[in-house]
This record gives structure tokens, sequence and C-alpha cells, in this order.
């Protein structure tokens, strides 16, 4: 059946010393980054979610199991190629992305423009299809206490055919 569909997606990494911070693709300086099985991307992880949702085809967690040797310190590039592989073969395309980011620290403004460009690349759409904003957790709870960063992605799809 053709048609739109929605998915929505949410992830959450801890933060720690001793890592790059790995946020939409794009390296954050930082003085910690995201911990994680991959290189702890929560941004890209949220999208790929999402993505999964509008297709309903399960998670992250199905097709890439954190018990597979295959993904671990995988770039999470590679898991939106993945999916974006799963979206063509189901003859669908993404219409529009929208993703926030919940971060106390850093402040992201900055690297916002950077991280969209780098999510229109991956998923081959133009400039204009893709959102990220940002922000913080108003020192509420604990993102807002800078122990991790959580990220919300919001997409739509157009399915073509009998998929
Ligand atoms: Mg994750």
């Amino acid at each position: 059946m053709s048609g739109l569909r929605i998915g929505n997606g949410f992830d959450s990494h801890r933060l720690v010393d001793g890592r790059p911070l790995l946020l939409g693709g794009i390296e954050v300086q930082h003085s910690r980054g995201l911990l994680g099985h991959s290189d702890g991307d929560c941004v890209l992880h949220a999208v790929c979610d999402a993505i999964l949702g509008a297709l309903a085809a399960g998670d992250m967690g199905t097709h890439f199991p954190s018990s597979d040797a295959r993904w671990k310190g995988v770039a999470s590039a590679v898991f939106v190629e993945e999916v974006g592989r799963l979206l063509g073969q189901r003859g669908a395309s993404v219409e529009h992305l929208d993703v926030t980011v919940i971060a106390q620290e850093p402040v992201l403004a900055p690297h916002l423009p950077a991280m969209r460009a780098r999510l229109a690349a991956m998923l081959a759409l133009p400039l204009e299809r893709v959102s990220v904003k940002a922000k913080s957790a108003d020192h509420m709870g604990a993102i807002g206490r800078g122990e991790g960063i959580a990220a919300l992605a919001t997409v739509l799809i157009q399915v073509s055919g009998a998929a």
C-alpha cells in the first residue's frame, strides 16, 4: 500500500570521560563523549529508530543487536546507511526528518548546521527536508546534571508500491 507513514525514535546515552562526542555524525569538541556499544551517537540512533518505526520494521535492537560483535565500535553512520538501504528495498523515501537533541552541555547551537548537513547527506535529502534542534534540560534530572544526552526524531516517509 502506498502512502505516507510516520515514525518516531528516541535514544539516550551516558556521557563519560575518554570518549569523543559524536552527535548527528559529527564530532563535537567536549571533555566527555557518549558511551555505547557503537560510537554512542544517540542522534543517529533516534533517526534510525524513527525510520524503522515508519516502516514498522522493528527497532535498532532487532537489526543491530549489541550481542553481535559486528556492530561493536562501529560508526553509527553505518546504521543509517543500512536503514537507508532497507527504505529503498521497501520502495520508501524520507519526506521530512525533524530531530531534537536534549543536552545540558555542551552548547549545541553552533554545531546544528553541520549536524543537519551531515544527516541530509547521509540520507541523500535536500537540506530543507532535514531539521535539527537542540534543547537544554533546564538543569532538571539526569540530563540536566550533564550525565548524558538524549535525542528524539520524527520522520515522515512516502511508501510507493505494494511495500
Ligand atoms: Mg543508542
